[in-house]
């Protein structure tokens, strides 16, 4: 049998060979049965039921995701009890089943097949994803009235990869880390929930496969290289050679890098470069340590507005800020002030519909249009710098004149807990981000009025290339090495080191080992990253010297085009690195064979 070679996007890394277990894509569906009329109380009991025992499941498993990866996984089925408790859900189908005389499951489908469609036709990435929401739940009503067995089986623990066109909340909710080894879909990106929890358990994934469900069988061999973005698909003894000793290889480098997190990043000319963690919930603080997080880069404070009807108390801010300080002192924290709007949304504030959210009003700029709510969160991380050290950070700054207007009310905020004689840092740092492009062109403008800088090349990308980042079809414009963001950082270093502040970054970019020398070579002070990149980050850092890393920053400005950089970035970096770095750029192709 000849091996047939996948080429999709790693989203987790590592080698995993197995047993394929292919998820079929056959979605439930009802047949129309007309009733007697006498039988419609019982319909209904039997769909009454069914709820129940979906309510039932979906609690269950968040419960079992919750503990076993982390509570924010478990939050993504929030999305699903609501779905479910919808009263509109219930009612709609019970007058469906009256009217109509007809089966219930008929009648589920039938209500939730406008919803599906509405959610079809949205042209906002993030929300048209929530239809897969809507149809996880509608699936799981339908199985349990027709009586069928829950999507995933998993029968060869420990010997599974599966492979599905898509995975949704609830099939990824079988990925114990004991029971499977990897995973390899046809749609989804970075952002996916399948490729985030895929990386939280340390599971090798790769997304976007063209067509691989067509070409795999259950029980056929499959290799999976995560980092490579590769599945081969029952390969011949060579290659499965081959991949049995790169297995063999990453583990053992995983478990020499995983020691490396208790050292500094520090170059072998003594270049130093602090390392630290993006989170977005405080659960998240055990695991940033254990990777070796020199402090936390960027708190995600949004989230803590997230899945509730009312807006947090100052009480409930400080509460959280304070145990964040106290678990991670002497290390420093960074809390990033609110940062709403665009594909964050939050039901307890209501933004007018906007035909551009990205481009509407989030972030500061909301804050500032909602001076009594910004005030709580600064107040909050006021009041919690009296327990370790906090830093404060502005999103989505686009001038000067939104860094004072912020500013001055954190000067009336701190002048108002001096009165009333309640302790905090009167020394508290406070940075801008950097990720609106008249932000980095003014750089030196802004430099004069924070502390730091940190650069978030998820939005700085994204505005400078006007490539929505959640727009799977633009994707490939979304070029993190394109030479106009490569000078916009350059712009920002220098502007920040100028005036005598410290620069950061804090975006996906920062934590990609590809870019680990080209970072250190332009020079920023600090890389804030997801916890599991720490280690191969340090890695690179202490292995290179800070003139090889300047240099080679000189030679990536001499390209014209964002291609021209990544083959000599990719070139350098796996020379030094080959077991670290995949050979080609993350990207769709077809199906070869061997
Ligand atoms: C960024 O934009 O790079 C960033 C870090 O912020 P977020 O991803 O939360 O928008
Ligand atoms: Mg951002």
């Amino acid at each position: 049998m000849t091996a047939q070679v996948f080429r999709g996007i790693g989203v987790s890394p590592g080698v995993a060979i197995g047993r394929a277990l292919v998820i079929e894509a056959r979605r439930p569906r009802a047949k129309r049965e007309v009733l007697d009329p006498s039988r419609v109380p019982a319909e209904i009991a039997r769909l009454t039921k069914a709820l129940e025992d979906t309510r039932r499941q979906i609690t269950e498993v968040q419960g079992r995701i919750a503990s076993e990866v982390g509570a924010q996984y478990g939050r993504i089925f929030d999305a699903h009890l609501l779905i479910l408790e919808d009263r509109l859900l219930a009612e709609e189908t019970v007058k469906y089943i009256q009217a109509q005389h007809v089966n219930a499951e008929y009648a589920v489908q039938e209500v939730l097949e406008p919803v599906r469609q509405a959610f079809s036709r949205i042209e906002d990435g993030y929300l048209r994803e929530r239809r897969s929401d809507v149809d996880d739940v509608g699936d799981r009503i339908l199985r349990n009235l027709l009586g069928q067995r829950p999507t995933i089986h998993i029968e060869r623990r420990g010997e599974t990869i599966l492979v599905a066109r898509d995975l949704t909340p609830s099939d990824t909710a079988a990925l114990q880390r004991e029971s499977i080894l990897g995973v390899a879909t046809e749609t989804g990106g970075r952002t996916s929930h399948s490729a985030i929890m895929a990386r939280s358990l340390e599971i090798p994934a790769v997304v976007g496969v063209e067509s691989i469900c067509a070409h795999v069988k259950n029980q056929d061999t499959v290799i999976l290289d995560g980092l490579e973005g590769l599945v081969i698909v029952t390969p011949d003894r060579e290659i499965l050679g081959h991949y049995h000793a790169r297995k063999q290889h990453l583990d053992y480098l995983g478990r020499t890098l995983h020691k490396l997190g208790s050292l500094p990043a520090e170059t072998v000319d003594g270049y130093r470069v602090r390392v630290t963690a993006n989170i977005e919930f405080p659960a998240e603080l055990a695991q940033a340590k254990a990777h070796g997080a020199e402090g936390i880069g960027l708190y995600r404070s949004e989230f803590l507005y997230l899945d509730r009807p009312d807006l947090p108390t100052e009480e409930e801010h400080f509460a959280v800020y304070r145990a964040v300080a106290e678990d991670m002192q002497p290390r420093p924290t960074i809390v990033r002030t609110l940062d709403f709007g665009g594909d964050k949304l939050a039901s307890a504030i209501h933004l007018a519909t906007e035909e551009n959210p990205s481009l509407g009003l989030r972030a500061i700029r909301l804050c500032l249009h909602r001076p009594e709510m910004f005030r709580g969160q600064l107040r909050a991380i006021l009041r919690a710098s009296a327990f370790g050290p906090l830093r404060i950070m502005y999103p989505m700054i686009s001038g000067v004149a939104e860094v004072r207007a912020a500013n001055a009310l954190l000067h009336e905020v701190k002048a108002e807990l001096t009165e009333a004689g309640i302790p905090f840092d009167k020394a508290i740092q406070v940075g801008a981000m950097i990720e609106i492009p008249s932000a980095a062109v003014i750089a030196d403008l802004l430099a004069r009025e924070v502390d730091f800088f940190s650069v978030g090349t998820n939005d700085l990308i994204q505005y400078a290339l006007a490539i929505d980042r959640v727009n799977e079809q633009v994707a490939y414009l979304y070029e993190p090495l394109h030479p106009a963001v490569l000078r916009m950082l350059r712009t920002v270093v220098s502007a920040a080191h100028n005036e005598g502040i410290w620069v950061s970054m804090c975006g996906e970019m920062a934590g990609d080992p590809l870019y680990g020398l080209l970072l250190v070579g332009l020079g920023f002070d600090e890389l804030s990253m997801t916890p599991a990149s720490i280690p191969l980050v340090k890695r690179i850092i202490r292995s290179i010297t800070y003139s090889q890393a300047a240099d080679l920053g000189h030679r990536l400005f001499g390209c014209a085009t964002a291609q021209e950089v990544e083959q000599l970035l990719r070139q350098e970096m796996r020379s030094r690195f080959p077991e670290y770095i995949s050979s080609a750029p993350s990207g769709h192709s077809r199906a070869s064979s061997d």
